[in-house]
C-alpha cells in the first residue's frame, strides 16, 4: 500500500496573550520585577495542571525572587488599569484538586523563593519564605534535633507556603494537628500592594492600619454569625479549611488572621514569609503492623485503637495489598504483613507510637492486648529498627503510586480523596461509599489516616470519556451528601479547589454570605485565585466547579492510538514527585539545576501530550510524518547553517527545547510512581521533528561517536594532540557544539587486547577451547565509552576475571547505537541494534556469561533494545556476575583489609536495577573490604550530555548539586563504576576517580 510521508505542519503556539495580560506584564517588568517573567505557551502548559483531573492555562508565569518583587505584582494589581487582572499562587503543585490553577497568572513562588531565612533552636522557631519544602526544613531541622510536625505525603516537593494555604496534615494530625496549629506570623503582600505582619502572639507588636482594620471587621463578621458557625461546623478534630470561621477568634475575643489565612488556597492574601513553631524531634519509636481479614475489620478495631492514644493510625485495604504483591516493595515487608499461611491479609492497620526518649504508655497496653489476642486483628509484628518502619511506611506511601500504575485507560483520580468523619462511624460510612462506587462499576483502593477518620479513596476513570466525567460530578456530589450525612465533610485535607461549588450548599446562604465578606475585607477586588472558595462576581469569575475541563477533555483530542502509541505522555498525572528537592535523588536532575518544572519529566509529557493535540488538529498524526530516510552525511550537510529558529514561531520548537534539555537519564522511566519513561518518547519526537528542521551540528557529532572513537583510536596521540590546540578546541565549541573532549586512552582496550590475544575471543579460538576452558570463559562485551576512553577500567575488569580464575574472551567492538538513540536517529538506531545484537547474540550461543561495563551502556541493550528491536540482549551489568561468581567461591579476605571506601555509583544502575549497588557491595565484602552505599544524584554527564556546549553549565550545575560536596564530604575513598562520573570528576575536580573493579583487582594482587 503506498503510504504518503508528511512533513511535520507548523503548530503555531495557541492562545497568545490578549493586551490587557501583555500591559500587565510590561508594567510589572517596568516596576522592577527581578525574578523570572515566563508566558511561553509551554510553560504555561507546564502549569496548567497539578495532581487533580483539571486542566486550566494560565496568562503566564511570575516567579518572584524576593517579597519586593511580590509587592511590584501586588502594586500593578492596584493600578486601576488593572483591576480586571488576577493570580493565583502557587508552590509546589501538588494540589489533588486544582486549588492553584488559574486562567490569570500565576505567582510561582517555588523557583526562588525557597530560602530559610533563620532557625532559632532555642525558641524552637524557624522563618521560611514560602517556597521552602518540607522535606528541606525538616532535613536542616534535624541537627537541632527539631522537626516541623505537620505532615502531607508529597513531602519532597509541596511547599510551606501551599501547606499552610491548603492548613495541610497527614499522618500524626491526631497528636500534632495542621499547619495552620504551628503557624506563629506571617508576613504578606495584599491586593493594596503593600507588604504587612499579622502576628496575633501575646507580645507582638501592634498590626498596621490595614491589618488592623481587617481584624475589626472579621471580628464584626464572626460576631454577626456566631449561632450559624456553631450550628454548621462540625466537631471534627481535623476541623475545616477555608475559611476557619470557628477558630479565627479566641475566647477572649483576639483576632486570629493567620487561621483564615490558613487553608484560604491563595484567595485572601500573597504569603511571602512564615514564622513557624517547631517540636523535638521523637527519638523513641515503635510500629505495629495488625493483620486483618477484611478492609472493614481494620476500620472497626480503629475505634479501640484511637483508645491507646498512638501518634497514627493508618489503614490499606485489600486493593492495595494485592497491587502490591506484586511490587518490590512487598518483599521488604513480607515477613512483617502476611499471615502464617504465606497469603496476604485483607487489610493492614499501621499503628505507631512515638515518645520524647520512653514510648508512650499507650503502646505497652496495645502490646500486652495484642498478646492476649484482644481486638480485631488476626495478627500483628511489632517494627522497631527505623529501616523495618520505613518499609511499612513505604508501603502505605506507596499506595497512590500502585494503584496509578495500573494498566489500563481508567486511571485512579484524587476527587473524592479525603472525606473526613468521626472514626467511630468510618466503618459504616466506608460501606456506604463503596456501595455507591460499585454502583458506578469503578474500581478503586482505600487507604486513609483512620486515627481522624480521614479516607483516602480515588475512583479509577477515564476522562477522555465524557461519560466518566460526567460520573466523576455525580460520585462528588453524592459523596458529599453521604459524609454529610454521617457528621462529615467532603473536604478535609487537599482543599477546596474546584471543588468549591459545594461550599454554597453546604454552609448556607448567611454563612456563604459570611465567606464572600471575610474575602472582601482582605481583597476587595476579587485577584486572588477568584472563584475558589466563595465568589465574589460569578458572572465575572465563576464559582469553582467540578464541570470545569478536565486533562481528559483535551486528551480526547489526540486520537487512541496515538495516546496508546506515547502512554509515558499522557499518564502523567502531575503527582510532583519528579520536582523532588533532595540532590541526593536521582529524579529529575535537569529540573533540580534549572528549577523550570518545563525540564522535568512533568513539563516533557505536558509538551508532549498538547504536541499529539495540535498535531491531531492538523488532521496528521505521528504515522503520517515518518521522515523519508537519506544518509546522515546528506542530511548533515543540508542542515549546515541552517538559521535558528523561533520558539514563538511554531510550538514544536517549544516542545524540543524541553525535549533537548532532558539528559535521558532514563531516572523518569524507574523512579516516577506512574514510570512517565521520557528518554522514549523524547527519542521518537526527535525523529519526527528532525525530519522537518535542522539538528545541531553536535547531534551528527554525537551519531558519530561510536564508529569515530574507533577511528581515532588508531592514532590516538596525534587525535590527542590536535584536542590539546586551544584554537581547535575553541572551533569544535563555536562551531561543532562540543566542549571538553575526552581524551582517547593509549592504549585502547583493543589494541591492549593485541598484547594478550588469549583475551581476544574469536570464533576459531572458541573452537580450539577444550571443556573446562569454555566452562570457565566470561564474555565480556565492549562499549565505546570505556574501551577507548577509559581502557585502565576495562583492562582491570578483564584482569579481575582472570584473577578470579575465569577466562575473559573479550568479544569484538561492535557500536551499540546508544548516542543514537539519546538523539533520536531512531532507524539507524534500530540498524546499529540489529548490528550488534547479531554479533552478541553468535556469542550468547556459547551459553557463557556475557557482561558490560559501562552501566548506562549495558542497560540501555535492556530497555532501548526491547523498544527498537523487540528484544533485551543478555548481557548482564560486570557486578552482578561478579558477586554471583564469587558467591560461589569460599570469601576469601585480602592482605590488607584497612580503608574503606564508598560506592557513587551511576544513576542509571541504581534506579534500572536495586542489585547494582548490593552487588558491588556484596563482592567487597567477600574479599573483607567495606564499601559503603548511599544515594547520590546524577552526575551531569549522563552519555555526552555534559560535552555540548549548550547544556554544559547546567551540567556543571547538576554535579555541583549532586556530587561535588558529597565526594568532597566522602572520608572513604570514593569509587566510581559509570564513566560519565568519572569524567566528571576529571573535569571538574581535576581527579582520577577509581573504578571499583580497579580497587578489587589491586587488592587481589597485593
Ligand atoms: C500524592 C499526594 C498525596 C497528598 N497527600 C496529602 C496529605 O497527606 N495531606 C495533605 O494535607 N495534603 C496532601 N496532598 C495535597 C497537597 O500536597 C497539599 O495540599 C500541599 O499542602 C500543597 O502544597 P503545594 O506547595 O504543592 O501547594 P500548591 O498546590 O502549589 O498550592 C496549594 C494552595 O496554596 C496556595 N498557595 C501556594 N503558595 C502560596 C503563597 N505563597 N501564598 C498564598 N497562597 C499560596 C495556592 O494558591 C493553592 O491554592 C497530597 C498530594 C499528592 C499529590
Ligand atoms: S512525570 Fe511522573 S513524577 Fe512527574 S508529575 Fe508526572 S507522574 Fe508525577
Ligand atoms: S531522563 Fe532524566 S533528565 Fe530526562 S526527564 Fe527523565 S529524569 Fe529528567
Amino acid at each position: 500500500m503506498l503510504r504518503w510521508i508528511l512533513m511535520l505542519p507548523t503548530l503555531p503556539p495557541e492562545h497568545a496573550l490578549d493586551s490587557l495580560h501583555r500591559a500587565f506584564v510590561e508594567r510589572v517588568a517596568a516596576l522592577g520585577f527581578a525574578g523570572d517573567i515566563d508566558t511561553s505557551y509551554a510553560t504555561r502548559l507546564t502549569l496548567a495542571t497539578d495532581n487533580s483531573a483539571f486542566q486550566t492555562l494560565p496568562a503566564g508565569v511570575f516567579f518572584p525572587r524576593d517579597e519586593a518583587d511580590i509587592v511590584r505584582v501586588a502594586s500593578a494589581l492596584a493600578e486601576p488599569a488593572f483591576h480586571a487582572i488576577y493570580l493565583a499562587p502557587r508552590g509546589g503543585g501538588t494540589s489533588t484538586i486544582g486549588c492553584s490553577l488559574t486562567a490569570g497568572f500565576v505567582l510561582d513562588c517555588s523557583r526562588h523563593m525557597n530560602r530559610i531565612v533563620s532557625i532559632d533552636p532555642d525558641a524552637r522557631e524557624v522563618v521560611v519564605q514560602p517556597g521552602v519544602v518540607l522535606d528541606q526544613l525538616n532535613a536542616a531541622l534535624a541537627e537541632h534535633d527539631l522537626f516541623f510536625a505537620p505532615n502531607v505525603a508529597p513531602s519532597s516537593r509541596a511547599t510551606l507556603g501551599g501547606m499552610a494555604n491548603t492548613d495541610g496534615c497527614g499522618k500524626g494530625s491526631r497528636i500534632y494537628g495542621k499547619t495552620s496549629d504551628h503557624v506563629l506570623a506571617t508576613r504578606v503582600v495584599l491586593t493594596d500592594g503593600a507588604a504587612h505582619v499579622i502576628d496575633s502572639r501575646e507580645g507582638a507588636p501592634a498590626p498596621d492600619a490595614r491589618i488592623a482594620a481587617i481584624n475589626d471587621r472579621v471580628k464584626s463578621i464572626i460576631d454577626d454569625n456566631r449561632g450559624e458557625i456553631a450550628r454548621v461546623f462540625p466537631d471534627l478534630s481535623r476541623y475545616l479549611s477555608g475559611y476557619n470561621l470557628a477558630q479565627a477568634v479566641d475566647a477572649k475575643g483576639h483576632c486570629h488572621l493567620n487561621k483564615l489565612i490558613g487553608g484560604s488556597e491563595g484567595t485572601l492574601a500573597l504569603v511571602s514569609e512564615l514564622t513557624l513553631k517547631l517540636t523535638p524531634i521523637p527519638n523513641t519509636t515503635v510500629l505495629y503492623a495488625l493483620r486483618y481479614d477484611s478492609f472493614d475489620a481494620a476500620l472497626r478495631d480503629a475505634e479501640r485503637l484511637v483508645e491507646y492514644d498512638p501518634s497514627a493510625i493508618e489503614s490499606v485495604d485489600e486493593k492495595v495489598m494485592g497491587l502490591a504483591r506484586d511490587n518490590p516493595i512487598y518483599e521488604r515487608v513480607r515477613d512483617m504483613i502476611e499471615n502464617a499461611d504465606g497469603s496476604t491479609p485483607g487489610a493492614v492497620n499501621l499503628v505507631e507510637f512515638a515518645g520524647r526518649d520512653a514510648l508512650p504508655e499507650g503502646a505497652n497496653r496495645l502490646d500486652a492486648a495484642l498478646n492476649n489476642d484482644e481486638g480485631g486483628a488476626t495478627g500483628h509484628y511489632r517494627a522497631e529498627s527505623a529501616e523495618r518502619r520505613a518499609a511499612l511506611w513505604d508501603l502505605r506511601k506507596g499506595g497512590v503510586g500502585l494503584l496509578g500504575s495500573t494498566p489500563g485507560a481508567k486511571k485512579p483520580l484524587p476527587f473524592v480523596e479525603d472525606t473526613v468523619v468521626d472514626p467511630r462511624v468510618l466503618a459504616d460510612y466506608v460501606a456506604d461509599f463503596r456501595a455507591i462506587l460499585d454502583e458506578y462499576g469503578v474500581a478503586y483502593g482505600m487507604f486513609g489516616h483512620i486515627d481522624v477518620g480521614c479516607l483516602h479513596v480515588r475512583p479509577a476513570l477515564d476522562l477522555t470519556d465524557p461519560a466518566d466525567e460526567r460520573i466523576m460530578r455525580e460520585i462528588t456530589t453524592r459523596v458529599r451528601h453521604l459524609a454529610e450525612s454521617y457528621g462529615g465533610l467532603l473536604w478535609n485535607e487537599h482543599g477546596k479547589g474546584y471543588r468549591s461549588e459545594y461550599n454554597r450548599p453546604f454552609f448556607g446562604e448567611p454563612l456563604y454570605g459570611a465567606l464572600g465578606d471575610i474575602k472582601r475585607a482582605f481583597d476587595p477586588r476579587n485577584q486572588l485565585n477568584p472563584g475558589k472558595i466563595v465568589a465574589l462576581e460569578p458572572e465575572r469569575v465563576p464559582i469553582a466547579a467540578m464541570d470545569a475541563p478536565t486533562r481528559g477533555t483535551f486528551d480526547r483530542q489526540i486520537p487512541s492510538d496515538e495516546r496508546t502509541a506515547f502512554p509515558g505522555a499522557m499518564q502523567c498525572n502531575g503527582n510532583g514527585a519528579c520536582f523532588d528537592y533532595d540532590p541526593a535523588h536521582v529524579m529529575c536532575p535537569s529540573y533540580r539545576a534549572t528549577r523550570d518544572r518545563l525540564h522535568s519529566p512533568k513539563g516533557r509529557a505536558s509538551a508532549m501530550r498538547e504536541w499529539l493535540r495540535q498535531l491531531a488538529a492538523t488532521g496528521q498524526t505521528t504515522a503520517d510524518l515518518v521522515p523519508a530516510e537519506s544518509p546522515l552525511w546528506l542530511r548533515a550537510a543540508r542542515d549546515l547553517g541552517a538559521a535558528p529558529t523561533d520558539p514563538e514561531a511554531d510550538f514544536s520548537h517549544q516542545v524540543w527545547q524541553a525535549m533537548d534539555g532532558c539528559l535521558s537519564c532514563r531516572a523518569c522511566a524507574t523512579q516516577c510512581p506512574i514510570r512517565v519513561d521520557v528518554p522514549t518518547f523524547k527519542s521518537e519526537f526527535l525523529a519526527l521533528y528532525h525530519g522537518r528542521y535542522a539538528r545541531p551540528p553536535v547531534d551528527y557529532a554525537l551519531a558519530g561517536l561510536e564508529t569515530g572513537a574507533v577511528w581515532a583510536a588508531k592514532l590516538p596521540g596525534l587525535a590527542n594532540t590536535a584536542l590539546r590546540v586551544p584554537a581547535l578546541r575553541r572551533i569544535l565549541a563555536d562551531k561543532l557544539g562540543l566542549v571538553d573532549p575526552p581524551a582517547l586512552s593509549r592504549p585502547s582496550l583493543p589494541a591492549w587486547l593485541k598484547q594478550y590475544p588469549a583475551y581476544r575471543y574469536t570464533p576459531d579460538g572458541w573452537a580450539l577451547m577444550d571443556d573446562r576452558e569454555r566452562q570457565r570463559t566470561v564474555f565480556v562485551v565492549q562499549d565505546a565509552f570505556t574501551s577507548f576512553f577509559d581502557a585502565p577500567v576495562a583492562i582491570a575488569v578483564v584482569e579481575l576475571i582472570a584473577a578470579l580464575g575465569y577466562r575473559p574472551q573479550v568479544v569484538p567492538f561492535s557500536a551499540s547505537g546508544k548516542p543514537l538513540h539519546v538523539k533520536g536517529f531512531l532507524p539507524e538506531f534500530e540498524r546499529t541494534a540489529n548490528r550488534h545484537a547479531r554479533v552478541v547474540e553468535a556469542v550468547a550461543e556459547h551459553g557463557r556469561p556475557l557482561v558490560g561495563i559501562e552501566p548506562s551502556v549495558t542497560l540501555a541493550l535492556d530497555t532501548d533494545y526491547r523498544q527498537a528491536i523487540g528484544r533485551a540482549l543478555p548481557v548482564q551489568p560486570f557486578e552482578q556476575w561478579l558477586a554471583a561468581a564469587l558467591g560461589e567461591q569460599a570469601p576469601s579476605v585480602v592482605a590488607d583489609a584497612s580503608p574503606t571506601y564508598r560506592l557513587f555509583n551511576h544513576c542509571t544502575a541504581r534506579t534500572e536495577s536495586s542489585a547494582s549497588s548490593r552487588a558491588w557491595r556484596d563482592a567487597f565484602e567477600h574479599l573483607g573490604l567495606v564499601l559503603e552505599t548511599g544515594d547520590v544524584g546524577c552526575c551531569g554527564m549522563s552519555g555526552a550530555y555534559g560535552h555540548e556546549a549548550r547544556h554544559r553549565d547546567t551540567s556543571q550545575a547538576i554535579f555541583e548539586l549532586s556530587w561535588a560536596e558529597t565526594l568532597a564530604a566522602s572520608t572513604p575513598q570514593p569509587l566510581v563504576p559509570g564513566y560519565s562520573c568519572r569524567s566528571q570528576i576529571a573535569r571538574f575536580q581535576q581527579k582520577t576517580a577509581q573504578h571499583p573493579a580497579q580497587v578489587l583487582l589491586a587488592a587481589l594482587r597485593a
